[in-house]
């Protein structure tokens, strides 16, 4: 058992920004990565909307520098996963992961949200043949095919412009004649030859060949008419659920799983703090995460701060001071 005074679960812009937050306020801190250092952020390919950045950055170099920037000030990542924790007692809360347990005196939980399936026959079984969850990592596997992405939000329409760099074209598939995407993001999407768009439409099953996808199978919602449509992968994009599961309902979340806090970030556990997308479902953005870690880490400061007698305002004063 190793004993450290942070513990972060996630490492995604929350909880790498969380980490350097509390590592340069000189409190031993370790991140469990999870398996995708980074989170979502590292497998978006091109993030325009993160301040500092004018000609926009790619997600996993932005990941990257995050992570050295928490690094330089003393952070640790552990590439694990947590398959445990107790919190029952309060602090000093057990963390375990697959490989070591850890006591930490405070908890920042920025687990995050995973994508979500679709549930239909052919996903599971073409996963990695032409099912994919992740542009980034899989487009270059699809230069001149044509391909098909479900959603109709910013990440299905983000993701279809940069897929149009490999393939020959790009269907996105939607479940209403409205996109859910920004305006800026449509127009983008409209203008570029490459992309088609099917409204009305849900994939019932995804089919294939030797070991790959060959077509889907669509149902129009408003005349129930199914039709097999040829494809040669199919990229999913319709949205995230919170990964609060690991906790066993030690922490309180909303229906949905996210996990709520009060104005101060903390859990209803004392001591146990969360920011970014397990929590945030609405703004869900790399800068908000980054926001809501860092707010997470300074009333993690405090909480410990309080608690050993420091003060508040001493300790947060040390974590604003020069490097
Ligand atoms: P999202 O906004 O929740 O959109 C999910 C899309 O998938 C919606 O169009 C939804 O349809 C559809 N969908 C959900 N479940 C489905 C199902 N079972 N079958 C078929 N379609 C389904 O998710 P997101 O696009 O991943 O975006 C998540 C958040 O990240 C958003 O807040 C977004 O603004 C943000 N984001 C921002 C950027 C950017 O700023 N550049 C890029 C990516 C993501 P309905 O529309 O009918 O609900």
């Amino acid at each position: 058992m190793r004993k450290v005074r942070v513990v972060v679960i996630g490492s995604g812009p929350a909880g790498l920004t969380a980490a350097l937050y509390t590592a340069r306020a000189q409190l031993s801190t370790v991140v469990i990565t999870g398996m995708q250092l980074g989170g979502q952020i590292a497998t978006t390919h091109e993030v325009d909307n993160f301040p500092g950045f004018p000609e926009g950055v790619l997600g996993p170099d932005l990941a990257d520098k995050m992570q050295k920037q928490a690094e330089r000030f003393g952070a640790e990542m552990v590439y694990d996963l947590v398959t445990e924790v107790d919190f029952t007692a309060g602090s000093p809360f057990t963390v375990k992961t697959q490989n070591e347990t850890f006591l930490a005196d405070s908890v920042i939980v920025t687990i995050g949200a995973s994508p979500r399936r679709l549930w239909v026959p052919g996903e599971t079984e073409f996963t990695g043949r032409g099912v994919s969850w992740c542009a980034t990592c899989d487009g270059f596997f699809f230069r001149g095919k044509d391909i098909v992405v479900a959603g109709g939000g910013d990440s299905a329409l983000q993701e279809a412009i940069f897929l149009t760099k490999f393939a020959n074209t790009v269907t996105v598939i939607h479940r209403r004649d409205t996109l859910r995407a920004s305006t800026a993001l449509q127009a983008r999407a409209f203008a570029n030859e490459k992309i088609r768009f099917v409204y009305d439409t849900v994939i019932e099953a995804i089919k294939g060949e030797d070991n790959m996808v060959n077509a889907v199978s669509l149902k129009h919602l408003k005349t129930g008419e199914v039709r097999d449509f040829k494809t040669d992968g199919v990229f999913i994009f319709i949205g995230y659920d919170p990964n609060s599961e690991v906790f066993g309902g030690q922490i309180d979340t909303d229906a949905a799983g996210y996990v709520m806090v009060n104005n101060r970030m903390q859990t209803n556990v004392e001591g146990v703090f969360a920011g970014g997308e397990i929590h945030d479902d609405i703004f869900r953005q790399a800068i908000t995460a980054a926001g809501e870690g860092c707010a997470a880490a300074l009333m993690a400061i405090n909480w410990l701060g309080e608690r050993e007698g420091n003060g508040l305002l001493q300790t947060i004063e040390a974590t604003l001071e020069p490097a």
